[in-house]
């Protein structure tokens, strides 16, 4: 069917952005032989896996439940979580084959299993290089963070003991390659002692690679120079670059109403449930057709139907009055939006839809009652 016949909300995800996209992170490898991996936190559409496993080296997971899930793909299946239980760690000895761990209490806790199993295990450093402003909701290097071992609590004596092949760290946010720069002369400052006894080194997420503009050559220049100064196989675990701009949530309005000079349009869409970053980061997506508040002649703030007051997702303008019934398209909302969304007020979720490079889309999964009757008691 044609994207103006599919049922709303619905998630669309256009398969030629999103090759698009992997085209340039398989270029990436291709030239400096480093493994990428999708980070499932952002875009987990398991149904295009197949497609995504011709491009990547893998997955990477931030617990269980995902590394069953990145099993699905069939590349190389990594695993980081901030701590893990006991009830879940022989399982993810059998599934991943790369296990990182955030402290050396847990490597000390779980090392000999992950050992046993033949896993290649990896500890998360923080290499205190903040490199994001005041965004400290997104800084693993803020102070005090939880996240990655800081050169003050690293213990060199338990590389050995259990093997430690790896380094890892994750501390960019949406940043282009100098920031990845910046951070790996960090690195080296604090842990070039330990760098030539990996085997790996693991760059994290946060890389904006598929962004117009982003730097590229000066990406690779970081890759090769770790891998001539220290013979370490590099990885990279984007989430957002793999599916950046290459999804839509199209959603019909439902109501038009008026408060003093306000004109708010009522969508079956909400930002609280169908696209929490709004709120969360916030930032205003962008809108298909949409100009700025003023900037075409009809103003609308454009809200959920949700009872809460700030379900807002922003205000944009239009050239024609909007009417009930009229589809409105958001921009950029693979990333981030599916994996995040939630029942609250009883919202319906979003169906998940694919457009093929043909402009036909399909509809991949629809939920109804159940799936919010399923997550409640
Ligand atoms: C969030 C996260 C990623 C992916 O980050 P993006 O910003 O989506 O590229 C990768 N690795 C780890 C450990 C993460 O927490």
């Amino acid at each position: 069917m044609r994207i103006e016949e599919l049922p709303t909300p619905c998630f669309v995800v256009d398969e030629a952005l999103i090759e698009r996209n992997l085209n340039i992170l398989r270029g990436v490898m291709d030239r400096t032989g480093c493994k990428i991996l999708l980070a499932q936190k952002a875009f987990s559409m398991f149904h295009l896996y197949p497609l995504i496993g011709r491009y990547l080296a893998g997955t990477a997971a931030s617990g269980l439940y995902e590394a069953k899930l990145g099993r699905e793909m069939g590349g190389e299946n990594h695993v980081f979580c901030t701590a893990y239980r006991d009830s879940e760690f022989e399982e993810i000895t059998q599934i991943c084959g790369h296990i990182i761990f955030n402290s050396f209490g847990q490597l000390e806790r779980f090392g000999d299993q992950a050992l046993a199993a033949g896993a290649s295990i990896g500890i998360r450093v923080n290499p205190q290089c903040s490199t994001q402003g005041d965004q400290a909701i997104y800084d693993p290097c803020s102070p005090g963070s939880r996240l990655g071992v800081t050169l003050e609590h690293f213990r060199p004596d338990l590389l050995e003991r259990y093997g430690v092949e790896g380094l890892h760290f994750h501390t960019l946010c949406e940043q282009d390659a100098a920031p990845l720069a910046q951070t790996v002369e960090a690195l080296e400052h604090n842990f070039s002692p330990f760098l030539p006894q990996m085997k790996w080194l693991n760059l994290g997420g946060g890389h904006h690679i598929t962004r117009e503009g982003y730097d590229i050559p000066l990406l690779e220049q970081v890759i090769h120079h770790l891998q001539k100064a220290y013979d370490v196989q590099v990885y990279l675990e984007p989430g957002e670059a793999v599916a950046l701009g290459a999804g839509f949530l199209v959603t019909s309005v439902l109501d038009v109403t008026q408060n003093a000079g306000v004109k708010n349009a009522i969508l079956d869409a909400s930002a609280a449930c169908h696209m929490p970053d709004v709120l969360e980061m916030p930032y205003r997506p962008p809108l298909v057709h949409g100009g700025e508040p003023g900037e075409k002649p009809h103003t609308y703030r454009l809200g959920g139907p949700t009872c809460l007051a700030g379900d807002i997702v922003g205000d944009y303008s239009f050239d024609q009055p909007l009417q009930v019934g009229d589809r409105l398209m958001f921009g950029d909302m693979a990333i981030y939006s599916m994996v995040k969304t939630n029942t609250f007020n009883g919202m319906p979720l979003p169906a998940i839809a694919l457009r093929n490079r043909d402009g036909e889309c399909t509809i991949v999964k629809e939920f109804g009652y159940e799936a919010f009757r399923s997550r409640l008691s």
